[in-house]
């Protein structure tokens, strides 16, 4: 049955035969489109995406360049007190609360997963502060495990592109599930990854730039600003 998208009607059926046209012309123009976070093991991930939240990749990078050599292992994070911490990650915003996540983290890291980053889906959403979206970051990147990483451009690329109408991550997880192919042009993890990019470069939140886009003929709401 059709969904609501805006005003648009989204049918299943036409939205995956329109991703089979966009993914390879994404594809193609974001041949690099990956994980903008620098990290070198799955607990560096962890914790990077942790501190990207309301902060931007590029800010965090600078900050765990020496973040990642004074921590190495999920001990190395519960050794120090929190109050250290919170000035080593101090510039990344809100960072009370992160220290406090990252030290609960690796805590139940060490207590439940002997010091190793889960690589499921249930063990990682079990952690503190993890969801969906940062557990299908670090299974698709870490673990070579296919997943939807629903962040915010995503979320608006998928409903300017008439992929689904929802907003919820979550929902619109399971719709993308249903319509991206999971191993075909590398599937689910790159074609987030594409969405990302594209939302950064093309598909701007406030003012998207139609005219430049190389999926434009393929998108419902291309020079459409009411379905933005
Ligand atoms: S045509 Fe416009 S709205 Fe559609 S994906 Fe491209 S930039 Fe975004």
């Amino acid at each position: 049955m059709a969904k609501k998208l805006n005003s648009l009607s989204v049918d299943p059926v036409a939205a995956q035969a329109r991703v089979l046209k966009i993914f390879p012309i994404l594809r193609r123009t974001y041949p690099e489109a990956k994980v903008s976070l620098d990290y070198a093991a799955p607990l560096e991930l962890l914790i990077a995406t942790i501190l990207a939240a309301q902060c931007t990749d590029a800010r965090v990078n600078i900050v765990t360049k020496d973040l990642f050599k004074k921590y190495r292992k999920a001990e190395d994070w519960l050794k120090v007190s929190q109050e250290e911490l919170e000035n080593d990650i101090r510039s990344t915003g809100f960072y009370r609360n992160k220290a406090k996540s990252i030290q609960k983290t690796c805590a139940a890291i060490i207590e439940k997963h002997h010091g190793q980053v889960p690589q499921t889906m249930e063990g990682l959403v079990g952690l503190n502060g993890v969801g969906r979206k940062t557990a299908n970051v670090i299974l698709g990147n870490c673990f070579g495990v296919q997943g939807i990483v629903c962040d915010t451009h995503v979320i608006r690329l998928s409903r300017r592109l008439g992929l689904s109408g929802n907003s919820d991550p979550v929902k619109l997880e399971f719709d993308l599930m249903e319509i991206v192919p999971k191993r075909k042009f590398d599937g689910w993890t790159r074609f987030s990854d594409c969405l990302v990019f594209h939302g950064r470069a093309v598909c701007n939140a406030r003012k998207p730039k139609c005219p430049l886009c190389p999926i434009a003929k393929h998108c419902p709401a291309a020079d459409r600003p009411e379905l933005w």
